[in-house]
């Protein structure tokens, strides 16, 4: 077992040598069942957060969601991180979660109140059967109150409960039904998603920033291009995706696998350049979804970049290298060559593996140091003007295309300007 596994069994057996029945529960459950490796093991129990503290120690733990009753408790100190003046070992809590009932819903988003319950009532207050189990893994059984089993077996996503009532008290899980189907390749329940179809206006009450997050993960998964049909099919794009139903799904799906990299920014700019026919409607989108789901400047960047220039990095393949260079010299290069080789076709990719082969060969720098700077210019007693720009550019260029190799040729270029 992992690190993280290990360290959620040395809790589940410490809370029931203090009589507490303590389980794994959720997405680690369902990942494992899935022989995938789980993002992070949440214990439940039937200790309350004031007993779990009490276990472990208060300088053990950390009251994360006190009032959701998640404690979050932290790997034992090792002695050694004591004594040594060595940077402190990172210790990763692990979420520990007392099984509780959820009150009303009453915003859309969150249960005004919480009670603590039983491991029954914590499997029902779940979103997906799917998330529902709990594992014993002193016992090595899994605990299946919801069904959770056989939706596994037969790849189904169904909600716990009356798909209406649960959309209904949290939008949210209309989109995380949206991502499970995506990332773990199932089929949607008809009720799951004629609900979904039914409600997918009201998904606005959830915040922008949380829609990006799990639309970035609904892109930037292998099936991304299916993600993006879900959202179509449940009717959510209307609401989070406008105009995305005019994809041109099998070639998005092609763009897809020809990546040799797919990041939310590839999938993300491969998706905007399928929908659009034009440069400009592919960076207006952009900039409207970038501001609905509050996306970081760095991902806004390395999309828009991509969206702009991988064109030209597939029709590069006569290109002057003074033309070429600034485009590979590019931070996000890398971004805009995998969207380049998805929108490739495979006849016509002699530019992208042009512009592969540039970047990867060591016999010449990729981006030499100018042979003159404006201070050599001033230096030669010529006064900076609007000229000056102009002249640096065109030796820059003539430089990059080995038109000027020396300092001194550089220099009387500029003086048959200058006289
Ligand atoms: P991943 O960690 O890969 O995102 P996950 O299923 O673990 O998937 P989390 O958001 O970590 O998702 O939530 C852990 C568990 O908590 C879920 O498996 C589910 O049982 C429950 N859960 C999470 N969000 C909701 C929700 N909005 N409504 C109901 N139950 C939820
Ligand atoms: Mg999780």
């Amino acid at each position: 077992a992992s690190p993280p596994a290990r360290e959620a069994v040395r809790i589940i057996e410490q809370l029931r040598r203090s009589g507490f029945v303590a389980v794994l529960a959720g997405g680690c459950v369902r990942d494992a069942l899935l022989g995938r490796t789980p993002k992070d093991f949440d214990v439940a129990t039937d200790a309350t957060p004031d007993s779990v503290r009490e276990v472990f120690g208060k300088r053990n733990t950390l009251a994360f969601g006190a009032s959701f009753g998640v404690i979050g408790v932290l790997p034992p100190r090792r002695s050694q991180d004591d004594s040594s003046g060595s940077a402190a070992v990172l210790r990763e809590p692990t979420e520990v979660a007392t099984f509780r009932a959820d009150g009303n819903y009453s915003d859309g988003r969150r249960p005004d109140s919480v009670t603590f319950g039983d491991a029954q009532a914590d499997a029902l207050r779940r979103d997906f059967t799917i998330n529902g189990m709990f594992y014993d893994p002193l016992a090595g059984k899994v605990l299946d109150y919801v069904g959770g089993l056989q939706d596994l077996r037969e790849k189904h996503l169904r909600t716990i409960g009356d798909a209406v009532r649960r959309f209904d008290e949290d939008k949210l899980r209309m989109l995380r039904a949206v991502r499970f189907v995506t990332t773990l390749d199932l089929t949607m329940q008809p009720q799951t998603l004629a609900a979904i179809q039914e409600h997918a206006g009201t998904i606005g009450v959830v915040s922008g920033e949380r829609i990006g997050a799990e639309m970035q993960r609904v892109v930037a998964h292998h099936f991304g291009h299916r993600g993006l049909k879900w959202l179509v099919t449940s009717g959510l794009h209307r609401f989070v995706w406008p105009g995305a139903e005019t994809m041109d799904w099998e070639r998005l799906q092609t763009r897809y696998a020809r990546m040799d990299l797919l990041t939310f920014e590839t999938g993300m700019a491969t998706s905007l350049l399928t929908l659009h026919d034009s440069i400009a409607a592919a960076t207006e989108d952009l900039r409207r979804l970038g501001n609905n789901w509050k996306l970081s400047t760095a991902h806004l960047r390395a999309i828009q970049t991509a969206v702009s220039t991988a064109e030209q990095l597939v029709d590069c393949e006569t290109m002057p290298w003074s033309r070429l260079q600034p485009l590979l010299i590019d931070r996000d290069i890398s971004t805009t060559l995998n969207v380049a080789k998805a929108i490739a076709d495979p006849e016509t990719k002699a530019g992208v593996d042009r512009a592969e082969h540039e970047l990867g060969r060591t016999d010449r720098p990729l981006d030499p140091p100018p042979l003159v700077t404006g201070n050599d210019l001033i230096q030669r007693g010529i006064t900076p003007g609007p000229h000056f720009r102009e002249w640096l550019s065109h030796l820059r260029q003539a430089q990059l295309d080995g038109e000027i190799s020396t300092f001194d040729e550089a220099i009387q270029w500029i003086n048959r300007q200058d006289s």
